[in-house]
């Protein structure tokens, strides 16, 4: 019997040219070799190891799939296997790279001024400034569009107030892209790190994502000049485009948590002996567990190859972005528990990845549109009618 060649089992990688195959061994190398040996330290400390940021720079991670001022232009399919690699460490790591690439880098490049996209996106590029993205308030999580965070209009600017919570990055962050209501409907700002009125607190206690910064940010009476305005920002649509953006990288990203849950458990099956000296492996109820991880995966993968596919060509919707979130999200958590089980009583020690990619998946099936406000999203697109209240 030919050996089992592991997660790629219906060759994708035939698909790809040499560039993005040496783009996901890159990052692959990278995650293996300078981000796993921090991780479990940070993990129990419950932070994000802000070490390696300079290094995600220098590799071209973050912002990859937008081209000039200093990013590398990378097409969505090396995009989304760079997302896979960094949440096959863990989606701390990945969640990083999504707020500073698709949720901040993204909304400055596409509604910003040439003067914000001059000062900001080189140094986002390069790993020399670290952005986070607030949309989310104490009270308005799924349904953005009640915030009321305000700017009001003054004589030289804006005048913020108001609250955000679970913001990614938010502690570390040096420049926000914050979304507030106005009297011409809800635009984006930006609010650097130090303005009078702006207080950062980080969130403590999380039981998921311990390896990533999340705060709540406060802003009382803090005045912003006008060139501090998205001058493009229109609407809640604004900030939910940034979010598709973001939504496609979690697509692909896990499929990395959940490559990585299987292997752990393949691999940890045909060592664990039960039974007449038999491997766990050789029972079916093990082998059942491992052929629906590899059948989900290899299902997940068909539909972000194609889906990159569909972003490239421009014509990607924002309810197929939806439908491979809701999907490879679902299907990842489900592996990452299922393989915790095929460790035993090991699976629950961080001397091992599931559970830890289990609980982080708990976030990352909250976040960006939790797996029930997709499932509205698609009843929408099928029927025609909102189902959302
Ligand atoms: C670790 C982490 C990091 C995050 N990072 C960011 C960030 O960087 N920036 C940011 O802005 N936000 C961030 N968020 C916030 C995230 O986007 C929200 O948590 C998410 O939108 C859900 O909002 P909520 O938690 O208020 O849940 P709620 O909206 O209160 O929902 C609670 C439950 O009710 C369900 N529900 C809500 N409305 C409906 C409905 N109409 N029909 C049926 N069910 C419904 C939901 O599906 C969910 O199961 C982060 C969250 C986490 C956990």
């Amino acid at each position: 019997m030919a050996a089992f060649k592991g997660t790629d089992f219906y060759q994708f990688e035939n698909l790809l040219s040499d560039e993005e195959r040496l783009i996901q061994k890159t990052v692959r190398d990278f995650v293996e070799t300078e981000f796993l040996p921090l991780l479990r330290d940070s993990y129990r400390k419950g932070e994000f190891p802000a070490q390696i940021i300079p290094k995600l720079g220098e590799l071209g991670l973050l912002g990859p799939n937008l081209s000039g001022y200093d990013c590398p232009g990378l097409n969505n399919l090396a995009y989304g296997l760079i997302n896979q690699e960094l949440e096959r460490g863990d989606s701390g790591l990945r969640s990083f790279a999504s707020v500073q690439g698709s949720l901040v880098m993204y909304p400055i490049y596409t509604f910003g001024s040439e003067e914000q996209k001059q000062k900001w996106l080189p140094k986002l590029a390069a790993g020399e400034a670290v952005g986070c993205f607030g949309l989310t308030e104490p009270d308005f999580g799924s349904n953005p569009s009640g915030m009321r965070t305000r700017a009001e209009k003054t004589d030289g600017g804006w005048l913020l107030n108001g609250a955000k919570m679970w913001i990614t990055n938010g502690s570390m962050a040096d420049i926000c892209v914050i979304w507030a209501r106005t009297n011409e409907g809800v635009r984006g700002f930006l609010v650097e790190r130090g303005r009078a009125g702006f207080e950062t607190k980080t969130m403590h206690g999380k039981l998921s994502l311990r390896a990533s910064d999340t705060a709540e940010l406060l802003f009382e009476n803090c005045e912003l000049p006008e060139e501090n305005l998205l001058p493009k920002t229109d609407g809640v649509k604004s900030a939910l485009k940034c979010l598709s953006q973001a939504r496609y990288g979690i697509a692909w990203g896990a499929i990395g948590a959940a490559m990585a849950c299987f292997e752990e458990a393949t691999e940890y099956s045909k060592g664990r002996i039960q039974f007449d000296g038999k491997p766990i492996s050789s029972h079916q109820l093990v082998q059942e567990k491992l052929a629906y991880m590899l059948t989900e995966i290899t299902k997940a993968q068909a539909l972000v190859f194609q889906l990159a596919r569909l972003k490239d060509s421009g014509v990607v919707t924002a309810s197929q972005i939806s439908l491979a979130k809701r999907n490879n999200v679902n299907h990842a958590i489900e592996i990452a528990r299922l393989a915790r089980q095929v460790l035993g009583a090991n699976g629950i020690l961080d001397d091992y990845h599931s559970m830890r990619h289990a609980c982080n998946l708990e976030s990352v099936l909250t976040y960006e549109g939790t797996h029930d406000i997709h499932t509205l999203i698609l009843g929408y697109e099928i029927t025609g009618t909102p189902a959302f209240s």
